[in-house]
């Protein structure tokens, strides 16, 4: 602990709030730390993968002003820090190991760190995933998270692999997210109870690990949604090389979404960004194993499309009416 008004240090900080000795959690998917030989500590984490597995690894960078709001709550920033990496994972189909923490803050506040580790955890124990290194340092708020995960060497989930004739899929529900952050804009105006519904889905997505992996040797291609369905159903047309015909009606959306103006709804589910969501291709000979993998991990998969040989996509509403577009992918550089 540090002493009332003497400042917390780099090292201090690292022990009271990253370094968890002895912890003895049981994560529902994995023995706590099997693959970590070596966490916190030293120069470097070792991780041993199981034989006959990949190591994938990705890393997901949070900046305040472009990636979160001021308001946001610590411990859903610190949830939503872990769950946008382990969302990478998922749609890879790889089972997470460990995952390190490159933090900038401006101030050594306890009553930042606290409620920002504690959400943190709690998602990296609902997954059985480790914090084995990181590094801290004083700056502007940036929160960047490398996860590290394994995966049957040549069995991961790709953007390439989707083929004329395969269904389209997406998992959960879309556009809450975007509703949330329109509300936040002072575009649109919900009640306490939606307000705070689409705000859950905005500041504490649910990364479908479990579904990622149920889908190995299922889907033929997949990607998280993290920047729009059109825009990340554009990725895996580009680099599979075909195109899609999608139904916008079809797209699952919450009620409270559903409650609101046609061309909003629209707007949020096709062009949203923070879903989170995984959005796959699969065979039409493995549908019923798909809707089976989507009841064993409790998400719902819903189809809305399928991939064509010839480029490009065309989105039409339930009455097969063609849907003007010109929405694109959230662009960072573009915006
Ligand atoms: P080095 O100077 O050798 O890079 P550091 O002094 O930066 O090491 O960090 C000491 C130890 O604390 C290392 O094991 C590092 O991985 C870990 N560490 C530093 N910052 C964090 C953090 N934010 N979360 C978790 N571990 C951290
Ligand atoms: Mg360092």
């Amino acid at each position: 602990m540090s002493a009332p008004g003497r400042p917390l240090g780099e090292f201090e900080l690292i022990e009271r709030f990253f370094k968890r000795r002895g912890r003895t959690a049981a994560p529902a998917t994995r023995p706590a730390g099997r693959a970590v030989a070596l966490g916190i500590g030293d120069d470097c984490a070792l991780l041993t993968p199981d034989a006959g597995m990949q190591l994938a690894i990705s890393t997901d960078m949070l900046v305040e002003g472009r990636h979160f709001l001021p308001t946001v709550p610590p411990r859903r920033l610190g949830h939503k820090a872990l769950a946008v990496n382990l969302s990478d994972l998922a749609a890879c189909g790889a089972e997470p190991l460990g995952f390190t923490l490159a933090l900038a803050l401006p101030r050594a506040d306890p009553a930042f760190l606290e409620p920002f580790a504690a959400g943190l955890f709690a998602l990296a124990d609902e997954h059985g995933v480790e914090l084995i290194g990181g590094d801290t340092t004083a700056g502007p708020l940036n929160i960047s998270v490398t996860v590290l995960g394994q995966v049957p060497a040549g069995g991961a989930l790709l953007r390439r692999g989707a083929r004329a004739g395969d269904d389209l899929w997406v998992s959960g529900q879309l556009g809450d997210a975007r509703l949330a952050l329109e509300v936040f804009r002072g575009n649109v105006a919900l009640g306490a109870a939606e307000f705070e519904a689409a705000r859950l889905a905005m500041e504490c997505p649910q990364p479908r690990v479990a579904l990622g992996r149920a889908l190995r040797g299922l889907a033929s291609a997949a990607i998280d949604l993290s920047d729009g369905l059109v825009g990340d159903l554009g990725h895996v047309l580009a680099a599979s090389n075909v195109g899609a015909v999608i139904d916008a009606d079809a797209l699952p959306r919450s009620a409270v979404l559903a409650a609101q103006a046609p061309a909003l709804q629209r707007q949020c589910v096709l062009a949203g960004g923070d879903d989170y969501e995984l959005l796959f291709t699969a065979p039409p000979q493995h549908r019923a194993a798909v809707e089976a993998a989507g009841r064993l991990v409790g998400v719902a998969v819903t189809r809305f499309g399928r991939i064509d040989a010839a480029a490009g996509l065309q989105v039409h509403d339930a009455g097969g009416r063609a849907v003007e577009m010109d929405w694109r992918g959230f662009d960072h550089f573009a915006a």
